[in-house]
């Protein structure tokens, strides 16, 4: 989790509270905002954010610490915006990123290069009913971020616990004395606010991995032999907690989550590439899977969630991995064999396509689970690949027919 491993998540800060009452948003059914413009002017000692959006809203900020960040949160803001906007920055402003953060709730994520305080935040009319906000950032010294006035702030975690029950279908599919379908549970990851990496062409893995996942959702129906559910069917942040509640919640038998990496390091970007299928280690299998899970379990705070629960669960996380079952991780691995036999069909292989690390959407005590990344998105034909609806359904098919072969063999196994 990069910095937050630290003794306490400092989310410390300075909040305020922004309503424009002049322009008090009606309820509506749709996005209550556009946001249309935003841009970033200043220097090292102060930064303005601006972002122009169709009418007024309720937009609370805070700032968040390890790393810093500031957080503007709104209602169901559909965001317009260029979709390089953000990836660059500015003075204090290293980046910035946007999107749903759960069902009718938008937020803006702001990473700063320093401790910053908000000394300005206002939202200001412009014509046809839309309105400026701003904020100006000032930076401060590390002291007094921590000495803020605003009481401190949990940034809560959405939580699924409001659909959870109704819609799960209950009751787990063992040794084939239980007649329900086995539930596999598909998980796209990231989403909304958290964009997941962005590829050359400005392909995003957000929506290359609910692509597939759609697909996957549609190959597995066919087969008519499952209870199949998405931890996400749309463009929302779902946090990494939440993931594996909704597997729990499910009592799911098979959890596979997709996404779609890239590595930074230009030198390799042309070689690597291809598919690669992981499975929990504590021990990673090699440096470059340590690092993908640890970029992966960084979703959280990238999209402005103050992990507390990896302080307080640490621990209890840790026992409970020694307690997976080994029948588990057995599983787990013949899930991994049976889909790098079907996706070296369809989609191309990486150099090494079996690997393992800590990933903490796999930490599933009962649910055999992988994590598989469909290809680079750091290497152009990779990208090409990703974005083509035919290798979609394709390699759909494959990670289908691989689950199929696997209840199969499991099935036989019980017999
Ligand atoms: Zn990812």
């Amino acid at each position: 989790m990069g910095g937050v491993s630290n003794r306490f998540v400092a989310l410390i800060g300075f909040f305020v509270l922004l309503a424009v009452s002049a322009l008090a948003a009606p309820v509506r059914a749709q996005p209550a905002a556009v946001a249309t413009d935003s841009s970033i002017a200043g220097d090292k000692e102060r930064t303005d954010f601006t972002m122009t959006l169709s009418t007024g809203v309720a937009v609370e900020v805070f700032t968040l610490a390890n790393p810093y960040r500031v957080i503007l949160d709104m209602p169901d803001v559909s965001f317009e915006l260029p979709k390089t906007s953000g990836q660059s920055g500015k003075g204090l402003i290293s980046a910035y990123r946007y999107g749903l953060f759960a069902a009718r709730k938008a937020r803006v994520v702001i990473d700063t290069v320093l401790p910053v305080s908000i000394d300005r935040a206002v939202m200001t009319p412009e014509s046809g009913g839309a309105v400026k906000l701003q904020l100006s950032l000032v930076a401060i010294d590390a002291g007094k971020f921590g000495a803020g006035t605003g009481a401190s702030r949990t940034s809560k975690r959405p939580t699924l616990s409001a659909r959870k029950a109704a819609e799960s279908p209950p009751g787990k599919y063992e040794n084939g004395r239980d007649r329900r379908r086995p539930v596999v549970v598909i998980d796209p990851g990231h989403g909304g606010v958290d964009p997941g990496t962005l590829g050359p062409s400005n392909v995003y893995e957000k929506d290359v991995v609910l692509a597939v996942a759609k697909e996957l959702l549609e190959e597995l129906n066919k087969l008519d032999r499952f209870d199949v559910a998405m931890t996400r069917t749309e463009d929302v942040f779902v946090s990494l907690d939440d993931r594996l509640e909704f597997s729990s919640t499910r009592t799911a038998d098979l959890f596979l989550s997709l996404h779609a990496d890239a590595i930074a390091d230009k030198r390799y970007v042309a070689q690597t590439r291809g598919a690669t299928v992981y499975t929990l280690s504590d021990r990673a299998s090699d440096e470059a899977a340590r690092r993908m899970a640890e970029k992966e379990n960084s979703a959280d705070a990238i999209a402005g969630l103050a992990s507390f629960t990896d302080e307080a669960e640490g621990g209890v996380r840790d026992i409970l991995i020694d307690l997976v079952k080994r029948e588990t991780a057995n599983f787990s691995m013949a899930l991994s064999n049976s889909l790098v036999g079907r996706l070296k069909e369809s989609a191309r292989l990486s150099s090494k396509p079996q690997r393992s690390a800590a990933f903490k959407v796999l930490r599933q005590t009962g649910t055999p689970s992988v994590l598989v990344e469909l290809g680079y998105l750091s290497n152009k034909e990779d990208e090409k690949r990703l974005t083509s609806p035919d290798w979609r359904r394709k390699v759909a098919k494959s990670i289908a027919a691989a689950v199929g072969i696997y209840f199969d063999r499991r099935t036989a196994l019980a017999r």
